[in-house]
């Protein structure tokens, strides 16, 4: 009986229309585990943290909370490399992993569009769910202007300092779950914070390098605002802050136009965007392409880059992605300054 309901309510959750459904879905399977003796002989041997199930939605967070738990405990993440949080449609896969998990970890900001609203409203105990962005101070939120109304920017972790305040407010967050290894996260916290400044450092000399008059920053979503405002980088963008809406055609030629009155020498496409309508008008206002940048996912584990002193990172980290993206804008819009 259990069983069939669980079936009926994956496959409702699978047609992707309805979040009510998928709720009443990721609740129902709650109750089923939490009624189910699942026998685990290896479960004295264990220290307790490893017994705790985390989900984290986007690849940001995994990042952070990987880096800050350091595998004291089970991280599911539910986005991977390349895939973007503004269209992302939860899978079966990741109803069982919700209705299991001791804490999950999402954005917020409607970063994940429909999936954060329904997180927020689905009713679950607030100590087994935590939007990271919940913790910063409205006041340094950028706001844009879209047709169906005022609503922040997500796109957060591009502004280094933001970005520590949610990386400080998670490690509190992860050291309640994990009493045992709250050492380990402080002193991991501390660390990143460190890095996170080197690289805010390194990178606001690297962007000197632009001449002035280019330092603009083209992409196909509008995801770099903060990033911009950062570095003190100009940003323009075919597409608003989310993907969801496709740009029009005027968009499009208004870009060109704009294009071919610069002398900006490179625009950019996005690892997570389709880059067809931008690589589009890079043909007609004959403007090359840079490297695709890292916008709304990280790279991938076995993907890695180098700093400037020598040290390896992740693609999949926050550091990685950060002097990724920024070696790439400074070797496209200064391609005589490196
Ligand atoms: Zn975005």
């Amino acid at each position: 009986m259990v069983l069939s309901r669980q079936s009926y309510f994956l496959a409702k959750s699978m047609n992707f229309l309805n979040y009510k459904s998928f709720w009443i879905a990721v609740l129902s399977l709650s109750f089923f585990f939490s009624c189910t003796d699942i026998p685990n002989e290896k479960e004295a041997e264990k220290p307790s943290g490893s017994n705790i199930t985390i989900v984290t939605t986007t690849t940001q967070i995994t990042d952070l909370v990987k880096q800050l738990t350091g595998g004291h405990c089970k991280v599911i993440p539910m986005m991977g490399p390349g895939v973007d949080p503004h269209l992302y449609k939860p899978t079966a896969r990741d109803v069982m992993s919700l209705s299991t998990a001791d804490l999950i970890i999402f954005h917020g900001l409607q970063l994940e569009g429909k999936l954060g609203t329904a997180f927020e409203t689905a009713g679950l105990s607030k100590d087994k769910i935590f939007s990271i962005s919940s913790v910063i101070d409205p006041s340094v939120l950028l706001f844009a202007d879209e047709e169906e109304g005022k609503f922040p920017d997500p796109h957060i972790w591009f502004d280094p300092e933001i970005w520590t305040i949610c990386l400080r407010a998670l490690a509190d967050k992860l050291s309640s779950f994990l009493p045992e290894h709250e050492v380990f996260i402080s002193e991991k916290a501390d660390q990143l914070t460190k890095d996170f400044q080197k690289v805010q450092e390194w990178g606001a000399k690297s962007i000197k390098r632009i001449p002035p008059t280019q330092r603009i920053l083209i992409t196909s979503h509008d995801a770099f605002q903060y990033f911009g405002r950062s570095f003190g980088v100009e940003v323009i963008a075919l597409q608003g802050i989310s993907t969801a809406a496709e740009a029009g055609l005027a968009d499009r030629s208004n870009l060109v136009d704009y294009l071919k009155e610069s002398n900006i020498p490179c625009i950019f496409v996005e690892s997570s965007v389709n880059p067809k309508a931008l690589q589009q008008i890079g043909r007609e206002a004959e403007v090359a392409l840079g490297k695709p940048l890292f916008s709304d996912a990280l790279g991938a584990e076995d993907t890695f880059i180098f700093a400037a002193d020598g040290q390896k990172h992740s693609l999949a980290s926050w550091s990685g992605m950060m002097i990724y993206n920024i070696q790439s804008i400074v070797e496209g819009l200064a391609p005589d300054g490196q």
